[in-house]
């Protein structure tokens, strides 16, 4: 029987005073560890755990750095833009965003959010951005009582 080697720990070639830090990648980071009872999926690079909750859902979704909605999900959702509503918690991290009618968002954590559905974002910096959120599947904007999509009244 084959007896299974450790595995040596991935060392960086630069200086330790160059490496960037990475403490939101540590098994100790409670905010990220594997979450008991939750689904696990990756979808565009976004890391998502979701526990079902009624009839609604909560999620821990985490956006790493570099991610831009327009970039890395489009292609995949294919809609124009995200039309999900998000309402939740942004624990970690800076996000920012627009909508169709040209208005904008800029959130940093920590922060409550409510973003209607119709927009674009992206993570700012080189820190993932964690969000917190409660959703119920395509009934989030209605059950908030969110717009359909942006729109001023
Ligand atoms: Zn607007």
């Amino acid at each position: 029987m084959k007896s299974k080697r450790p595995r040596k720990p991935v060392r960086s070639k630069r200086p330790a005073s160059k490496r960037r830090p990475a403490p939101t990648r540590s098994p100790r980071d409670p905010l990220l560890a594997p979450m008991a009872g939750a689904s696990h999926r990756v979808v565009g690079g976004v890391t998502i755990d979701i526990m079902e909750a009624a009839n609604g859902r909560v999620k821990r979704v985490c956006y790493p750095a570099g991610f831009r909605w327009s970039t890395h999900m489009q292609p995949i959702v294919k809609t124009p833009l995200c039309m999900h509503a998000h309402v939740g918690f942004l624990a970690r991290g800076h996000v920012r965003g627009t909508y169709a009618d040209g208005c904008e968002f800029d959130v940093s954590a920590p922060r409550a959010i409510v973003l209607d559905p119709g927009h674009d974002a992206w993570v700012v910096g080189r820190e993932p951005a964690v969000l917190i959120e409660f959703d119920a599947l395509g009934q989030t904007a209605a059950r908030f009582g969110l717009p359909p999509r942006h729109q001023h009244a």
